[in-house]
Order: structure tokens, then sequence, then C-alpha cells
């Protein structure tokens, strides 16, 4: 294996192979809540349940966690679906916490029948009164006493519907003075009249997120239940479970960190509400840091799997900078997207002794020719970019100013004669001479001009909207508190951009645009000019 280093799971998971200790071999979920779109953070725990089970020769469950109903909907199913696909894995099937709703109920019962489990009708309100604090033990609840005749009667008409939302919940009977909160008998089951996206109304009781979990990891016989920090303070309930009901499976929870990425957030509940309020143009606006929103801005698979094992499997919770997925993806792109020229502020370019038109040629990558050459429609109008012109250069200035000369990629020297500007000052177009021997390639005038810059020929040029995306967010850590003040007004900005015409004739729809950064053609334009978005700078920026 290409990794010198192996992380603890990694190692952990090694060393039970060679103890034999797995008697199906590496079994791995990944077992999203499907209430919203994944983000980079759900990347982090596909890569490492993913990859493991590839690497050690298992399989990977893909189980939705579907026991909320009210929060959860098909939209969210499919679209998980589509990113763990596109993210480049296979699961074994796919399996849903409500397919064993029937079983986790069984074990609830059977738990009640054992003296482990009771029906409590303390309200929610009442119920966070009485468990206590940190410091102090919480109290019994009055209905703890309850017979086991009397708990299943209730149970199983909770089940039936006879009783409204809130009214009873099932509780386990463990320890009110428990030093650990989550074992101050935590509920397992609460009444919800909400038709379920799967089971429709067959239930109105379900299962809590504790209790469940390791029944269905036990029942797919998961050999490392892999799952963020927060769930440590979990581990001893979900052992606890594991040992009281009668199941002869009890796999190992196992913690590691949970991804943070600087200027964004990373929290369904932040991301839902960042689109409920049109902060951003949906789930898979190109700023959102989801798996959706990162393919949308042109980010290739590769990069994010690349950018999570990089970032490694850890004990401690980190904030990765947005520069480390920016380098990933450069250097996945690097080599292997055609190189066009776009002007993405576009300055017009006369040249006076020029006459006719050509076609120039140049290959779409200069170091790769397997990616083929191009046509360059050449002639008396072109654009440069703005920028690479000034009117009072500083010092070290290699582009073009009056009276200095750079050459045009692919095609030949000018030399700015004349600058006009407008009524305010503007320059708004170069009159330039060109050199009819410096023709790349074929070069016999001697000049030796400063600079390359591009171009795009103003005729055969093709409009496009260049859509560059800033960060969403003004400081490296928004908090869940404020995030909504700490919103970067100016995280979009709309050009009015020319393109080479090869670009848009070209099957792919990535590229460099030389001198700029990567870009991806947008599928959902609106009919307008074609759309890019920018997916990262050519060099670090902000
Ligand atoms: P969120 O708070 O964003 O809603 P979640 O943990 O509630 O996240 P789930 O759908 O329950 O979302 O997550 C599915 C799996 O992805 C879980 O195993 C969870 O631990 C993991 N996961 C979620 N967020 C991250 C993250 N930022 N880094 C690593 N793993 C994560
Ligand atoms: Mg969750």
């Amino acid at each position: 294996m290409e990794n010198e280093t192996t992380d603890f799971i990694r190692q952990r998971i090694e060393s039970d192979l060679a103890e034999n200790a797995l008697d199906q071999g590496v079994i791995t979920r990944f077992p999203p809540e499907p209430n919203g779109f994944l983000h980079i953070g759900h990347a982090k725990s596909i890569c490492l349940n993913f990859g493991v089970a590839q690497e050690y020769g298992g399989e990977t469950y893909l189980r939705f966690d579907d026991t909320n109903p009210v929060k959860e909907s098909n939209e969210y199913v499919e679209s998980i679906q589509r990113d763990v696909a596109w993210l480049g894995f296979q699961w074994k099937t796919i399996t849903h916490a409500s397919d064993y709703f029937e079983q986790i109920y069984s074990y609830a019962e059977a738990l009640m029948r054992d003296g482990k489990a009771y029906v409590c009708s303390l309200d929610a309100e009442q119920i966070r009164a009485t468990r206590g604090t940190l410091t102090q033990p919480g109290e019994n609840s009055p209905y703890r006493d309850r017979t086991v005749d009397e708990n299943l009667d209730l149970f199983r008409r909770m089940r039936a519907g006879e009783f409204s939302d809130g009214t009873h919940v099932a509780r386990l009977k463990i320890d009110m003075a428990s030093p650990n909160l989550n074992m101050r008998d935590p509920v397992i089951y609460r009444i919800r009249h909400a038709s379920h996206q799967r089971t429709g109304d067959d239930w109105c009781v379900y299962p809590m997120y504790d209790f469940t979990h390791g029944i269905c990891d036990a029942i797919e016989h998961i050999s490392h239940s892999l799952c963020t920090l927060e769930f440590a303070d979990h581990r001893p309930l979900y052992d606890w479970v594991l040992e009281n009901i009668n199941m002869n499976y009890h796999p190992p929870q196992i913690e590691f960190s949970r991804l943070g990425l600087e200027y964004t957030v990373m929290s369904k509940r932040l991301l839902h509400r960042l689109v409920d309020e049109h902060l951003v143009t949906g789930w898979d606006d190109p700023r959102m840091p989801t798996i959706a929103g990162l393919r949308r801005r042109g980010v290739p698979a590769s990069a994010i799997r690349e950018f999570c094992q990089r970032i490694g499997v850890t004990k401690q919770d980190n904030v990765i900078e947005m520069n480390l997925l920016d380098f990933c993806i450069r250097q996945e792109l690097e080599s292997s997207v055609p190189r066009g020229m776009a002007v993405l502020n576009p300055l017009k370019v006369v040249i006076t002794n020029y006459e006719g038109s050509e076609t120039l040629e140049g290959p779409w990558h200069a170091q790769n020719q397997d990616l083929g050459r191009r046509q360059l429609p050449f002639g008396a109008e072109i654009f440069i970019e703005h920028d690479d012109f000034a009117n009072e250069p500083p010092p070290k200035w290699k582009r073009l100013s009056p009276g200095e000369m750079v050459r045009l990629r692919y095609a030949y020297i000018i030399r700015c004669d004349e600058v006009i500007e407008d009524d305010s000052g503007n320059v708004v177009q170069l009159n330039c001479t060109y050199f009819a021997d410096s023709k790349s390639g074929q070069d016999t005038s001697g000049l030796k001009p400063k600079g390359v810059v591009h171009w795009v020929d103003a005729s055969a040029g093709v409009p496009i909207t260049v859509l560059d995306y800033g960060r969403l967010f003004n400081v490296p850590n928004p908090s869940s508190k404020t995030f909504l003040d700490d919103i970067n007004p100016n995280s979009l900005t709309r050009l009015d951009a020319m393109a080479e015409p090869a670009l848009l004739a070209h099957e792919s729809r990535r590229f460099q645009f030389e001198r700029q950064g990567y870009f991806y053609r947008d599928e959902q334009a609106d009919g307008g000019a074609p759309v890019f978005n920018k997916t990262v700078s050519l060099r670090e920026g902000f």
C-alpha cells in the first residue's frame, strides 16, 4: 500500500485481521441521515468507510438512518446516492434503519420484559428538568417502577396509535446518577404521528438514534462502526444496548475526528438555513461545501479523495485550510485538462497594420500533447485582459504599456502605439502594430518582449458569462450562532467575458483559462451566454 504510515483505524483493522478476529472480514457502513445534502465532512467519512473496506477486501453498506420522518425526504436520499457514487464508491447494498423497525421494536419490548426499559409519561420538559447536570445526579422518573405488564400494555398502545405526540416515551432503565448523562435513562422511543417516506403510516412510534444505531450495526455484522468524536460519550450506551439485548454479535464503535474547513460551515442544520433563507441558490450552489456544490464548481471527485487522504484520520478535531483543498484540485487538473484562452475583462485592441484574417494554431496543453491542438482565428481586432495593460506601468511590468511590446500567445508580437480613453479617462481601446515576422514558432524578428498575454479574436470570440466565487464567509470559523452575520456579501462576481471559439466546441466541460485558473461549464445555463464557474485560481489567492 502506498501510505507508509497507516492511521489508528487501519492499524486496528490490521491487528484484528492478524488475530483472525473478524469472522466475516471487514464490513463497514456509511450511515447518513437523509435530512440534507452531503458535505465535504461526509466525504471524509465516506472515503474512510468505503476506503478501508476496499483496501482490506471488505464491503460497505450505504445505510440511511431514517428514524426521524419529519426532517427526511426522498430528494435527500437520491442526492446522497448520487454523491457517494460520484465520489467513486460502490456500496454492497442500500439499507435503511427503517428496514429493521420491527426488529428494533421487538428488542424494546424484550428489554421491558426484562425490567430494563419502561414507559415514562413525563413530558419532554420534565424529562429535561429531572435529568440533572454534569455535577448533579438526575431524579428517577415517577414512572420508573411500572410493572412489566403495565409497560408492555402502554408501549403496545403507543404503537397502536392510542396516544398523541409527546404523551409517553419509552426509556431505558440504567442509572439516573451516572456521571455520563447519556446513561441517565435515555429515551429510546417517541410518539410521532408522521408519515415516513418509506414506511408510510405503519408506525407512529420511532426509535431514537442511540438505540437504533448499534442494533443496525449488529444486524449488518459491521466489523468496525466508525463515527465522529462527539459520539465517544455515547459509546457506553451503544455498548449497553448491545449487551442487554439478545444479539450475539457486538461491533466495536471507533471514533475519529470531524472535518472542519475554514471560511465555511459544515453542519446540515446551518447549510439548511443558507438554502431556506435564499442566501445561496440551492444545495448545489458552487459556494456551498456540499458535494453537489463542489461538483458544480468543477471540483473533480479525485481531488476530494486526495484531500481526504491528505488530511488523514486522527483523534484530534481540526479545521483545515481551504488552501489544501485548492491545492488538491489544482494538482488533479494540472496536466489533465485542456488549456484555452478566455478574456475575463476585455479590452479592445486594434492592430492597425494588420489586414484580413487567418487561422493560427496551438496545443491544448503545452506539456501534454495527448490533448491535441486547436485552431485560433486571428484578425485586426482582438481583446486582451484589461489587467494586462497599464498606462503607467509599475517597476518590472512584463505586460503591455504605451510604447512597449508583448507577445500574444501562439500569435504575434504587438506594440502599443496609442491609448484611447473615454471622457472619464478610462482606457477603452489600444491601437497597436504587429510584427509580421514574429509569428509563434517561426519568429525571425529578433524582438524580445518581456511578457506573453492571452487574447481572443473579437469577431470569432464567443461571449461567455464567468461566475467567480469567493469565500462564503468573512471569518475563518463562523460560529453557529452568528454565522449569518459573517456572510460575505461579495461572494459572487459575474463577469461578461470572451472565449476563443474552440473552447465552446470542445467536448470537455473543464478547462484551464490560461493565466487565470480552472473553470467548469455549467449545465444549468439559462439560455443566455454559456456559463463557466470558476473552480479555483491558478495560484493561492486571497
Ligand atoms: P451534520 O451535523 O452535518 O448534520 P451529521 O453527523 O448529523 O452531520 P449524518 O448524516 O448523521 O450527519 O452523518 C453521516 C456520517 O457522516 C456520520 O457517521 C458522521 O459521523 C459523518 N460525518 C458528518 N459530518 C462529518 C464531518 N464534518 N467530518 C467527518 N465525518 C462526518
Ligand atoms: Mg446526524
